[in-house]
């Protein structure tokens, strides 16, 4: 799942692209629209608030894409699983499971392709309500160790659990956040709450830094995800536990064990990752 790398490495290789692009036209597969636009939809909606409009730049919060629009209006759009958004000739042959396309003024299009047909697309006056929704990004200045304390204070929930959920810290997702509490040292089952200060010192740096590493090496993709060209990133490459699940730890030799968390898959090292000293119970 693209998880902040993911989206941001899209939004660095599309925003030169797109900026100053009038949209022509907007084609949905049908059988997608519901569940891409909202029941209610209807794909006229979708025309007359797009067609016509020039994009004026391509911004991100979170994993949403913002696409600002020359009436004032912002294009949401969320990748979700599998969901790509590709830039392309107009000429090129489809995608595998493209499922619409944003036809540009200059011979291009950015075509919509998603296997699971999880992703959104919304069109919204003002963005406000969603990003009150979501926490502070790891890579934000208003992130810190005093952000990161609060937000797990009192909590008896798995530390994975709180970084996962996007109105705390916004942009972690489930690779991010294993590779982030290994550098940490810490436990994904710890209980939030019972985190010594150094722990959550520790997280604060490495949630920060296995993102700008990610962004650096362009995305992780494990299966689905692809960069605005078409291209697979290299962040995978360079994990330290994600699914290596018996393989040895490149710091310790121990093997890399696999957990549930949440209902997330969970990849840690049993060795170099330590549950709280004063409360050693998993949560
Ligand atoms: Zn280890």
């Amino acid at each position: 799942m693209p998880e902040l790398p993911e989206v941001e490495t899209i939004r660095r290789d599309l925003e030169p692209l797109v900026s100053g692009r009038r949209i022509v036209a907007v084609e949905i597969d049908e059988a997608t629209l519901p569940l891409l636009a909202g029941a209610t939809t209807p794909i006229e909606m979708l025309r007359a608030s797009l067609a016509g409009r020039t994009i004026t730049g391509l911004g991100r919060r979170g994993k949403y894409l913002l696409f600002g629009l020359d009436d004032g209006r912002t294009f949401v759009a969320h990748l979700r699983m599998t969901g790509r958004l590709l830039w392309r000739d107009s000429e090129a042959p489809p995608e595998a499971y493209e499922r619409g396309r944003i036809v540009l003024d200059d011979g291009h299009d950015l075509r919509w392709s998603d296997l699971r047909k999880f992703g959104t697309w919304r069109v919204m006056d003002n963005v406000t309500p969603l990003f009150e929704k979501l926490g502070p990004e790891p890579i934000d200045d208003d992130y810190s160790a005093r952000y990161l304390r609060q937000a797990f204070k009192g909590r008896e929930a798995a530390v994975k659990s709180v970084l996962l959920d996007q109105e705390k810290v916004a942009g972690l997702g489930n690779i991010y956040v294993d590779e982030a509490l290994f550098e940490a040292g810490v436990r994904p089952e710890s209980r939030a709450g019972a985190l010594g200060d150094a722990a959550v010192k520790r997280l604060a740096v490495t949630t920060r830094e296995v993102l700008l590493r990610g962004i650096e090496h362009r995305g992780a993709s494990f299966r689905d995800y692809v960069d605005g060209q078409g291209n697979e990133g290299r962040q995978h490459m360079y994990v330290k536990v994600f699914r290596r699940t018996g393989k040895p730890c490149y710091t310790c030799g121990s093997e890399i064990q696999r957990t549930v968390v949440g209902g997330r898959a969970t990849h840690y090292c049993p060795r170099c990752q330590r549950f709280p000293r004063r409360r050693s119970k998993p949560a």
